[in-house]
């Protein structure tokens, strides 16, 4: 199955499944999951009287939609993976083309751990603790969360943090039986606006979007296409919340699974001959680290289990072989869900937050893995993946970012 990138665009403001709804307070995650999409074409499906909705629906696995404020040239936009560290007192991109934006910069831990661990497995005896520091003061790192875009404007690539605009309002609860105010039910909607501050021009507002991807038949992304311009999406979307408009587009500037892998363990092999030179052994080690390695990246919370068990770390089953990841960095969060069309909670699990990053070792070429990457990337990982659980991206390209942006 081809992925279809596709580019939502809100046409108001949007609530996008909060995280804890309670009576008072309704707050907006800053990304789309594909399973609020799903749901809202399944209520269309059901407005139109289609028998089967679920066979319809399960034609296409789609993954969630990332923010990024259009302006100039848009080449993709990503969560940023748990690894990604920035200076603690000056924190952003240096690479923003606004100097307001711009920080010490942004850089991804993942290799260089990766290359530490793989050198004391080796057996070097490292003279410091890996340990990072800012490269233009010295401070204390801490890790960023959120999303990013990577822009083209003319030869500049930059690196653009995705800072969302809120847009509240309090409303008035209606009883649903006698359409009349309830005695003191006032509730505020934090939603997500469908502009933010511009990133290129100095003043002004800019339309978000979002991009992600739908794997299935052509067919049942243009049907989605279709219900998701007469259906709003998320909570609140009869009463001015959640009109998009949903369009096919290309990513040129997206890098290609294949190279990034390769890109990813050229990467690995200069941190290596790097870290080397600091081990008091370094005389007696090799060249390179033995095997060909790779990441598997969360884009959406992942649910795993293992002999019945819940578990953070997934294993792998490729050509016959079980896959067991050499180094990892995750965190748990709970996964709920709530079905827009029926009305029903669904089972809550222990998940592995979006941003978590898996490294696993191949001993074989990188041609008898692709097949099995590419599928990976269509099919996801773990439980729950039709309702948008377990998407994975293989060597993040924010991994390759080892020096700060
Ligand atoms: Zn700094």
């Amino acid at each position: 199955m081809k992925p279809v990138w596709l580019k939502i665009c809100p046409e108001e403001p949007l609530v996008l499944g909060s995280l804890r709804p309670d009576a008072q307070f309704l707050a907006s995650r800053t990304y789309i999951p594909g399973r609020l999409l799903r749901g809202a074409w399944a209520e269309w499906l059901q407005m139109q009287g289609v028998k089967n909705i679920l066979g319809h629906v399960q034609r296409l696995r789609i993954g969630n939609f990332f923010p990024a404020v259009e302006e100039g040239e848009l080449l993709y936009a990503l969560p940023f993976p748990l690894t990604a560290m920035t200076c603690k007192h000056h924190p952003g991109f240096w690479s923003e083309f606004l100097k307001k934006h711009q920080g010490h910069g942004i850089v991804d831990t993942l290799i260089p751990h990766l290359a530490y661990h793989l050198l004391e497995q080796a057996g070097a005896r490292m003279r410091a603790p890996f340990a990072l520091t800012c490269a233009q003061c010295n401070g204390r790192m801490e890790p960023e969360e959120g999303f990013y875009g990577v822009y083209q404007y003319g030869r500049k690539i930059g690196f653009v943090q995705f800072r969302p605009r809120f847009h509240a309002q309090t409303k008035v609860a209606l009883s649903r039986f006698r359409r009349a105010s309830h005695f003191q039910m006032l509730y505020t909607v934090n939603a997500l606006a469908p502009q933010a501050p511009a990133v290129m021009s100095k003043d002004g507002n800019k339309p978000v979007v979002f991009l992600g991807r739908a794997y299935g038949d052509p067919q049942a992304v243009e049907e989605l296409r279709q219900a998701l311009s007469h259906v709003a999406i998320g909570a609140l979307h009869t009463r001015g919340y959640g009109r998009v408009k949903v369009e096919a587009t290309t990513l040129p500037g997206w890098p290609g699974l294949k190279e990034r892998v390769k890109t990813f363990n050229r990467l690995l092999v200069a941190l290596w001959q790097d870290l080397k030179r600091l081990a008091a052994n370094g005389g007696e080690l090799p060249d390179q680290p033995d095997g060909l390695y790779f990441s598997v990246d969360l884009l959406a919370p992942g649910v795993f289990v293992n002999n019945g068990l819940p578990e953070l770390v997934p294993e792998l089953h490729i050509n016959g072989k079980t896959l067991r990841p050499v180094w990892w960095a995750t965190r748990p969060e709970m996964a709920s869900g709530w079905s827009t069309a029926w009305g029903l909670p669904k089972p809550t699990n222990l998940a592995a937050r979006m941003g978590s990053v898996y490294i696993y070792r191949w001993d074989g070429s990188l041609d008898e893995l692709f097949p099995a990457l590419q599928t990976l990337e269509a099919e996801g990982l773990g439980l729950r993946r039709d309702e948008g659980f377990g998407e994975v991206l293989v060597c993040h390209p924010f991994h390759q970012e080892v020096e700060e942006r």
